[in-house]
């Protein structure tokens, strides 16, 4: 297990991470009704870097917006929030790169199944940053699990409860020797990972499933969609077909804890020699250059947190 900071944003102080506890009556536990978001802290030699903390709040109020939690927008302005999560980097000393988990939890008790109207409380807690995908290469396998609709619980609203359907399809991939899953829609689309979102590239074009999709919209997918265009790169945001994968030049995942990481083989198949390709390696390394703040035409999606 990832080791976990000692200390937790919690309501509206900070407290001990062992002490930061939900009711088990609470719909956050009876319904998974908690959205969330979990973004990166870069320690550099000099400064910690927090990425692109507008987009996540932004993408937090969504989630609540889409679920119709309704208590915590009003509470909580980007402002507010971006100091909350500045304290409590500081405070646990951080001293290593970091994922940070930003969670707003329903936590009113037995009120039935609904949403609005909702005691809601914040938490805030920092783990170790290990990517969940091997950075040489990952395997892939399409799984049995079909990515929930959006008429169902839309992909686009990051909460927790939804996670079951990545926990579902993760597990079939381990279980299967793969190091993660490909889901589809219900019309046979590619969607995306259990936790990362999907780029192929065929004849120099990058393409990737458009956010009506049933995707994510990933914060790291629309960084490498700019930083693609910068480098003057054609790009496609589109529907994908499962063969596409197979007969693609090069395939990479992309995310807070995927990173850009290379996938070199999908259902048995190996992704043309089975290496990463150029284009991957060329994205990879300019999307660890913006995170690490090395290249200072992006400095402005990095917030100094310490
Ligand atoms: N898809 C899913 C299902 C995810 O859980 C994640 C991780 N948050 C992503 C895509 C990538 O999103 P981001 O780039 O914002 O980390």
């Amino acid at each position: 297990m990832a080791y976990i900071y000692p200390k937790t944003y919690f309501g509206d102080k900070i407290i001990n991470t062992k002490d930061a506890n939900l009711s088990i009556a609470s719909s956050a536990i009876l319904y998974g009704l908690s959205v969330y978001t979990v973004f990166p802290v870069i320690v550099n030699k000099d400064k910690k870097l927090a990425f692109r903390l507008h987009e996540h709040y932004k993408r937090l109020i969504n989630s609540a917006r889409i679920i119709g939690i309704d208590t915590f927008e009003p509470q909580w302005s980007e402002a507010k929030f971006i100091k909350a999560a500045e304290e409590i980097i500081k405070t646990n000393g951080v001293k290593n790169d970091a994922f940070v988990r930003a969670s707003v939890h329903v936590c009113e008790q037995l009120p039935g199944t609904r949403s609005r109207g909702q005691k809601t409380v914040l938490s805030i807690f920092i783990y170790e940053a290990k990517p969940i995908l091997p950075l040489s290469g990952a395997r892939l396998k399409t799984s049995v699990w079909r990515r929930i609709p959006d008429y169902a619980i839309p992909s686009r609203a990051k909460v927790n409860g939804a996670y079951v359907n990545s926990v579902l399809a993760k597990q079939d991939a381990l279980d299967s020797g793969y190091d993660d899953c490909i889901f589809l829609d219900t019309s046979g689309h590619v969607c995306e990972l259990s936790a990362g979102n999907i780029f192929i590239v065929r004849d120099n074009i990058l393409i990737t499933p458009a956010v009506s999709n049933d995707i994510l919209e990933g914060i790291n997918r629309k960084t490498i969609l700019e930083l693609a265009a910068d480098l003057g790169m054609k790009v496609a945001e589109r529907e994908v077909d499962l063969t596409e994968l197979y007969v693609a030049d090069e395939i990479f995942a992309c995310g807070t804890s995927t990173l850009v990481a290379p996938v070199i083989e999908v259902d048995k198949r190996k992704i043309n020699s089975g290496k990463m390709g150029p284009i991957t390696g060329k994205i990879q390394k300019s999307y660890l250059d913006i995170l690490n703040g090395k290249d200072k035409k992006y400095s402005n999606l990095l917030t100094t947190v310490g």
